[in-house]
């Protein structure tokens, strides 16, 4: 098996665990977050397990990349044309809870600025 089995989105990328799932490939996956924080939450993680942006590599320029512009593309497909805000918490003070790469994907409200 792909990835790290006791990882929780690495379950949910190898279909161990149900999530819904809004789009795939064969690097990325983005699925509903459980307890969203805006109409539209979605999270979009690397198949390849990641701990965090801290772990990546210059090998992973081009995934990251990828899962940046998922990202965007997504946002347009979902109607968020309006804005829309991308989140990458990285570390415990940034309240980072799964220790696999995700961009968080927010939008169908306003956000403030600064943030929590
Ligand atoms: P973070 O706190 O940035 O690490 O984000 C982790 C996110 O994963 C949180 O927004 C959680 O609500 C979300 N989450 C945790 N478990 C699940 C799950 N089984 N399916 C979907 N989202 C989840
Ligand atoms: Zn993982």
């Amino acid at each position: 098996m792909a990835g790290n089995d006791r990882c929780l989105f690495c379950r949910i990328a190898n279909n161990e665990l149900t999530a819904k799932k809004v789009y795939e490939d064969a690097d990325v996956i983005a699925f509903e977050d459980i307890n969203p924080q805006a109409p539209t939450h979605v999270l979009l993680v690397t198949r390849k397990h990641i701990s965090s942006l801290d772990e990546l590599t210059d090998a992973d320029a081009a995934l990251v990349g990828t899962l940046l512009m998922r990202a965007a593309k997504l946002a347009h497909d979902l109607h968020l044309g309006d804005g829309y805000r991308i989140v990458v918490n990285t570390g415990d003070n940034a309240g980072q809870t799964v220790f696999h790469i995700h961009f968080h994907l927010l939008g169908g409200r306003s956000f403030g600025w600064p943030p929590g």
